[in-house]
């Protein structure tokens, strides 16, 4: 699977969001972002969670893990309000088990914020709405101080 179909929250299109593209998808009637959450295993992850301008959450699940189930809803929904600045990335790890050692994730959920592909912040196990947000917003908010010219 290399896209999914997103409808906008704006104008209710229907439109096919690519798993891979440099910049992050907006609706073809409104212009406006459109939530960006993929799915990706070993042999697409590279390609799905590096090539992008925007910063890349990546959900490190399996179904066997009761937090999984829990912070995976709340994960999209962050990802949804925050549509244009971040990608969210959905690696089961039952498929995944080169991902899963690369990041050298042994407890599961694990969650990853990339920038660039470097690994900015890390979590583990669960987590309540408001500590979501607040994580994932410090991490955007340091990806645009990097990215400002000094003056
Ligand atoms: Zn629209």
């Amino acid at each position: 699977m290399d896209a999914a179909t997103v409808t906008c929250a704006t104008c209710r299109t229907k439109n096919q969001v690519p798993f891979v593209a440099d910049d992050a998808p907006r609706c073809a009637q409104c212009h406006g972002f459109l939530p960006w959450i993929t799915e990706a295993v070993d042999a697409d992850y590279l390609a799905i969670a590096d090539s992008t301008k925007v910063v890349v959450c990546v959900e490190l699940w399996a179904g066997w893990a009761q937090p999984s189930r829990l912070v995976g809803p709340l994960l999209e929904r962050v990802v949804a309000e925050r549509a244009g600045r971040v990608k969210l990335v959905r690696v089961n790890v039952e498929d995944a088990r080169r991902v899963q050692s690369k990041h050298e994730a042994r407890l599961i959920p694990t969650l990853l914020l990339l920038w660039q592909g470097e690994e900015i912040a890390r979590h583990t196990g669960a987590m309540q709405l408001p500590q979501l947000r607040r994580w994932v917003d410090q991490a955007i908010a340091a990806t645009f101080r990097s990215a400002s010219p000094t003056l």
